[in-house]
């Protein structure tokens, strides 16, 4: 691939404030909710309204544009969003005029009817009309209500470079593949962000090569499924593009999620063990343990080819680390598909992981073909289970770090104290350290004197 130069680029933080400078500009607020790929889709969605001459503000209160991007993934996601509407009641009546949209899956899924049942909302914008933000505004400004929540089989935004404007200037998102063509019997996300497609890999490291000019360290490359990267009928696969983002940026650290077990390939894992600037950490959901389960939620492999994979890894990269997403509760669960998935966890040792009741999502597999059947309670002492297991495992995992010394890029101030400084190592681990001389953005080794389960506690070595 032939050399990339950035031409004529402007940073995000002097386009947020070119457009600040102009005194006609609308304010345009957003609220982001959800995963890693609707903070990209924030960015993106920045990018188009000050292109079209809005500015974007951070205080609710003096925005005449109120945007909230939405996750539909579980109910009590979509609950926090409608009580935070709630509170928006407030600032529309003091403000009549105010313009609030919502963006995002969980406008993609209830489209119009949303616009019955939240009275406040002027908008409704899936996450493949985001181009059309500025006429859904116009057409808003003039009292109707204005819908588009069109999903695309070619959108990925590739022109577009997004304005990082709550980004620490160290770590930035970089989207490569949208939608999903998984089809998981719990999952809403195909039916919220459409097929799979992935990015032009030139538009990819064009953006990389940006976000390095602004001076960031770390990319994390996002996609639903990143293992199904595909660009030009297997021209580009996702080891090739990591190949070539690692190769393109020496000095800056790469990341990725999510894979998934079943497309996750010996060459991806090779590529992560040849190069030391892609960081030595894999999120790969399981779900559950259990066979059983597994086949139920269509997830297309088995426990034993998922131990294959961990297998496969550490073979590989020994001091990878590994963490994972759980349901519990899953529809026709026993309490031997529950224990499976306790003793999966503990076998594979998991570093970290995210946990979550089973939520039914209207037209999904599970909820057209099954009972939605274990009850709350048995739900709730079952995620209990796992998160106790997971917190001793992880208590494990960081204690064997004591004593060891990590190169760590430091992220930001810590919150309990203005002398002390966060970052991560390669393996995602949060360690905190006293500042000495080190600033935001800096490469610094630091030895592990302490930890909790959550955190690595240390002190930066020469
Ligand atoms: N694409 C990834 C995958 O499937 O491997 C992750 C997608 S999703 C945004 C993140 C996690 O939410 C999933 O891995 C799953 O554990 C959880 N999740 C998805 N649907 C759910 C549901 N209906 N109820 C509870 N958790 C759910």
């Amino acid at each position: 691939m032939k050399e990339l130069t950035i031409k004529k680029y402007k940073s995000s933080s002097e386009r947020i404030k070119e457009a600040l400078n102009n005194p006609n500009a609308a304010k345009l607020y957003i609220e982001t909710y959800g995963c890693q790929m609707n903070v990209a889709d924030s960015e993106v969605v920045n990018s188009i309204m000050l292109d079209a001459g809005f500015a974007v503000i951070d205080a609710p209160e003096e925005a005449d544009i109120i945007f909230l991007n939405t996750c539909a993934i579980r109910d009590n996601a979509e609950q926090r969003i409608r009580n935070r509407l709630n509170a928006l009641n407030v600032l529309k009546k003091k403000k009549p005029g105010l313009i609030v949209g919502m963006l995002g899956c969980m406008a993609e899924r209830l489209k119009n009817k949303l616009l019955e049942e939240e009275q406040i909302l002027d908008i409704i914008a899936g996450p493949d009309a985001y181009k059309s933000l500025p006429e859904l505004v116009q057409e808003a400004g003039t009292g109707q209500k204005a819908v588009n929540v069109l999903l695309s089989r070619e959108e990925t935004y590739a022109e577009i470079s997004p304005v990082r404007k709550d980004a620490n200037n160290v770590t930035a998102f970089v989207s490569i593949t949208r939608g999903c063509d998984n089809m998981c019997a719990f999952c809403v996300v195909p039916y919220t962000r459409g097929r799979e497609r992935s990015r032009n890999p030139e538009s990819i490291l064009r953006e990389v090569k940006e976000i390095v000019s602004e001076g960031y360290k770390e990319i994390t490359l996002l996609g639903q499924n990143v293992d199904k990267y595909n660009w030009n009928n297997g021209e580009v696969n996702f080891a090739g593009l990591l190949r070539m983002t690692a190769e393109a940026n020496p000095g800056i650290r790469i990341r990725f999620s999510t894979s998934y077990p079943q497309d996750f390939t010996d060459e991806v894992i090779q590529t992560m063990a040849t190069f030391d600037n892609i960081c030595k950490y894999i999120h790969l959901p399981v779900q559950s343990g259990s066979n059983q389960m597994l086949d139920k939620m269509r997830r297309g492999y088995t426990r034993e080819w998922y131990i294959n994979r961990i297998q496969a890894i550490r073979k590989y990269i020994p001091d990878c680390a590994v963490s994972t997403d759980i349901i519990a509760g899953f529809c026709g669960e026993t309490e031997e598909d529950h224990k499976d998935t306790l003793n999966l966890m503990a076998d594979i040792a998991y570093d970290f992981a995210y946990m979550f009741i089973y939520s039914e999502r209207a037209k999904t597999f599970a909820a057209r073909k099954y009972d939605d059947d274990i009850d709350e309670e048995t739900k709730k002492r079952r995620l209990t289970e796992i998160i106790q297991l997971q917190q001793e495992l992880s208590l494990k995992s960081n204690e064997k770090d004591v004593g060891k010394t990590f190169e760590v890029l430091v992220e930001g101030v810590s919150k309990k104290s203005a002398d002390r400084l966060f970052g991560r190592n390669s393996q995602n681990k949060v360690i905190v350290f006293d500042k000495i001389d080190a600033q935001v953005g800096d490469f610094v080794h630091v030895k592990v004197l302490s930890c909790t389960s959550a955190t690595l506690l240390g002190e930066i070595v020469k």
